[in-house]
């Protein structure tokens, strides 16, 4: 039985996270909101709890976990051989959208790392997040609260798809504010090596740290699978059940690949969906869904759009590209990881 706690601003959220950190302490499962996205919380430092998290999730067990903390001291006991940027980054980014790969303490059970000597560590920007660590008086584990390789949940009905039945309680608090991933920066490098872009962007990154180097992967370049430093790199993610096709390039020859497109697939009778950021577009398919015009929208947008044209049975996704800037990079960064096939025109 998955119970589903409701907070709003006007019911007393209080009892409610009380019971949620009380699940968490005893080793439980508890899918709560980030200001990124959903995530399915267990306690860090209990080997037993988080091998639970990698079943429900069908995750492999090689893919670590971040860890989110509710207090910037706590990084202390988690990490070792800290370097002097961290205090910094801490001061500057967190709570927030960024974590921080750093060399693991003995506190921290290999199964939350995947194996690695290494943890990602990462303090929330949510209220609901920060108060369910804080009681829980434990570091909590927490991938995104859906099923491997799925779209990451932006909604707690997203968690209910996934995870109902699976997990001990999902926090229902509406809406998550960003909508994709954090980013993920290696801190045992020099410079700074950026794993995964996210809600801090890379241009926000080299203001603050001079330089910032950005994993080759990231870049589209092949790698050997041993030389993946994320682990996460290697597998398909993000991933709606129809396949996506994105097309990327000059605004107005990029309209009219989708379109072409989406006349090839309809002929073949798929069912073609487009994800635009025009909302006066004149594209003909079977669904057509406006995802926003700005960054912030689209990525906001962006997973809870594929989960409703799986709903409607869609089986082809054409989505627009954007410029790989700012956010646009962790866009990109998703699109290309569910795709499979990029079209550059
Ligand atoms: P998720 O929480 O599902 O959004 O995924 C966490 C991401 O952080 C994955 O891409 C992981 O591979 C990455 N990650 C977690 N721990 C580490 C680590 N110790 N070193 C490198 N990447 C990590
Ligand atoms: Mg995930």
């Amino acid at each position: 039985m998955t119970k589903i706690l409701r907070i709003s601003r006007r019911n007393q959220e209080k009892s409610e996270i009380e019971a949620a950190a009380e699940i968490l302490r005893n080793g439980g499962l508890v899918a709560f909101p980030t200001e990124t996205v959903y995530g399915l919380g267990a306690d860090a430092l209990n080997p037993r709890a988080v091998k639970k998290i990698f079943e429900a999730k069908g995750r492999p067990s090689d893919n670590p976990l971040i860890v989110h903390i509710g207090n910037k001291k706590e990084i202390y006991k988690l990490a070792r051989e800290i370097p002097e940027e961290t205090e910094r980054l801490m001061e500057k980014f967190w709570p927030g959208p960024l974590t921080l790969v750093l060399k693991k303490s003995k506190a921290v059970p290999k199964v939350t790392t995947g194996g690695l000597d290494t943890v990602a560590i990462r303090m929330p920007k949510h209220r609901i997040a920060l108060s369910l660590i804080k009681k829980s008086k434990v570091p909590i584990a927490a991938p995104s609260a859906n099923l491997f390789s799925r779209p990451s949940p932006t909604l707690a009905e997203h968690v209910i798809e996934d995870l109902h039945g699976k997990i001990e309680a999902i926090i229902d608090g509406g809406k998550t504010k960003i909508g994709v991933e954090s980013t993920v920066l290696d801190l045992t490098t020099d410079p700074p090596t950026l794993l995964r872009p996210g809600g801090i962007t890379l241009e926000e990154l080299e203001e603050f740290l001079g330089e910032v180097k950005v994993h080759p992967a990231l870049k589209g370049k092949k790698i050997k699978k041993m030389d993946f430093k994320s682990p996460g790199m290697k597998y398909k993610h993000y991933a709606p059940n129809a396949n996506v096709i994105v097309v990327e390039g000059d605004c107005r020859n990029v309209k009219k690949k989708v379109q072409q497109l989406a006349d090839k697939y309809r002929k073949e009778a798929k069912k073609v969906a487009v994800m635009t950021t025009d909302k006066n577009h004149s594209y003909k398919a079977d669904l057509i869904k406006f995802v926003g015009r700005e960054f912030n929208a689209i990525a906001k947008n962006l997973f809870k759009t594929y989960r409703e044209f799986d709903e409607e049975k869609a089986n082809i996704i054409i989505v627009e590209g954007v410029e790989n800037k700012g956010l646009g990079f962790a866009i990109m960064n998703r699109l290309k990881k569910a795709s499979c096939k990029t079209i550059k025109v």
